[in-house]
């Protein structure tokens, strides 16, 4: 049996990213993606709101402000080299009330702070950029932009094979062995390499206990819910519109997105799935349940946002509720204008304590390393956090 250089579990953009960039600094290593799904991008990488962001959310030096910058960046040339549709929208941040201001001047500093250009509108000029969106004041950020994630992963594979790289789908990793190379266990068969690298989204905490480690969080599946609005309404505003978020929160707020094909987005809101693959509401897995409400960190989690929690369950149930939050910038959209679109589950990685891990997260081991934590704006982020990878792979590597 083939002994591969390295084997990537994991067939979203990060896994891509991290296979093609291995190709790149290991020169030509062979490299296997194993991929549970029949194809790739299935889970979060296609299912998101396709923001290429700018980085103004993230604590200063962290590695989510200095990946997505550059990631931001990285990603625009990605699509301009190889043709793959994008656009610099920019996006307006918009305060509705007094609180919000305050907010948005604590956000301004953040983004002095992580070196992202920002111009701050009054009401006029808010108007004048968007007429449909109504607020105090809002923060223009040119940067943003909007692009199909699934796309730029489908160009990473398709360099990726064409480097000799080989793209298993279907194949779950059930199990793995490390001892003088690394064993792993599929449904389809053992596979055997030199080294693993792992990124695999909403299971990356199982992954991390198949090495026999135990990782200091879990993995809660939190659903976002969009709607698509109806083809007449998908140019009452031509940015990302975002609320000012509650910097108490790990989510962003429910937002209006342009996306790349033309339609209008509002959404995601953030409610526990009872699946980590579970796209709708009826979607129930006993395992993910039974690992979920068995964890401590779950109720701390709930105890810490009680008031969050059942503002998110209420909304999620109740149309009116989340319509409510959308007409606070913008009253154009109606009940009837929210149609259904697919929605998206988020891997939150969160302590025993409750606490949410807001950065990237890796775990080494002497021949594997685990992406535990990539969450938003991880996809914009791809490319940076590829390379972060591959320098760790080389430094465990050459300790060998
Ligand atoms: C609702 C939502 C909105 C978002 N919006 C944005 C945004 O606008 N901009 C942005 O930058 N980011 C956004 N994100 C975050 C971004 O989508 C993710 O951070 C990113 O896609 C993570 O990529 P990934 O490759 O790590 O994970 P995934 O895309 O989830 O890929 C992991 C893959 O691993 C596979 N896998 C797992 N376990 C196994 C196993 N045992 N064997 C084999 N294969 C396995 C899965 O099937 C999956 O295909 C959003 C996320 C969500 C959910």
């Amino acid at each position: 049996m083939k002994n591969y250089d390295f084997i990537v579990i994991g067939g979203g953009i990060v896994g891509l990213a991290t296979a093609r960039q291995l190709q790149l600094q290991f020169n030509n290593a062979s490299v296997l993606i194993l991929e549970k799904e029949l194809r790739l991008a299935t889970h979060q990488t296609g299912r998101n709101s396709g923001i290429i962001h700018a980085g103004v959310y993230y604590a200063p030096r962290s590695l989510k402000a200095q990946f997505c910058r550059a990631g931001n960046i990285e990603t625009k040339a990605y699509c301009n080299e190889h043709g793959i549709p994008f656009k610099n929208t920019g996006k307006l941040l918009v305060a509705t009330d007094e609180t919000d201001k305050q907010n948005m001047h604590d956000l301004l500093e953040r983004c002095r702070l992580n070196e992202i250009e920002t111009e701050i509108l009054d009401q006029k000029q808010l108007n004048d950029m968007e007429p449909n969106v109504t607020g105090v004041a809002a923060t223009w950020v040119p940067s943003t932009g909007i692009v199909d994630y699934a796309e730029v992963t489908k160009k990473l594979a398709e360099q990726v094979v064409a480097a000799e790289g080989k793209i298993q789908t279907n194949c779950r990793v059930t199990g793995l062995h490390e001892a003088q190379n690394i064993e792993v266990s599929t449904t389809q068969g053992y596979f055997h390499g030199r080294f693993l690298v792992s990124c695999a989204g909403l299971h990356s905490d199982r992954i991390i206990q198949m090495l026999g480690q135990k990782p200091d969080f879990k993995i809660l599946p939190f659903r976002g819910e969009y709607f698509q609005l109806p083809g007449a309404k998908s140019d009452i505003v031509t940015h990302p519109i975002y609320p000012i978020p509650n910097p108490d929160l790990p989510f962003l707020g429910i937002h209006l997105t342009p996306m790349i094909d033309g339609s209008l987005t509002v959404g995601p809101n953030a409610t526990l799935a009872l699946a980590r693959e579970g796209y709708s509401r009826w979607s129930i897995n006993l395992r993910d349940m039974v690992d979920m409400f068995s964890y401590s960190g779950l109720y701390k989690l709930v105890m810490k946002y009680p008031q969050a929690t059942l503002n998110e369950l209420k909304n999620s149930l109740y149309r009116p509720g989340y319509l409510k939050l959308v007409n606070r910038y913008c009253q154009e959209v109606k009940l009837q204008d929210l149609l259904p679109f697919p929605s998206g589950v988020r891997a939150q990685a969160v302590r025993p304590d409750g606490t949410t891990l807001d950065d990237f997260v890796f775990v080494e081991s002497e021949r594997a390393l685990i992406v535990g934590n990539a969450p938003s704006p991880a996809a914009t982020s791809a490319m940076p956090i590829a390379r972060h990878i591959c320098e760790k792979v080389g430094n465990l590597l050459a300790n060998q």
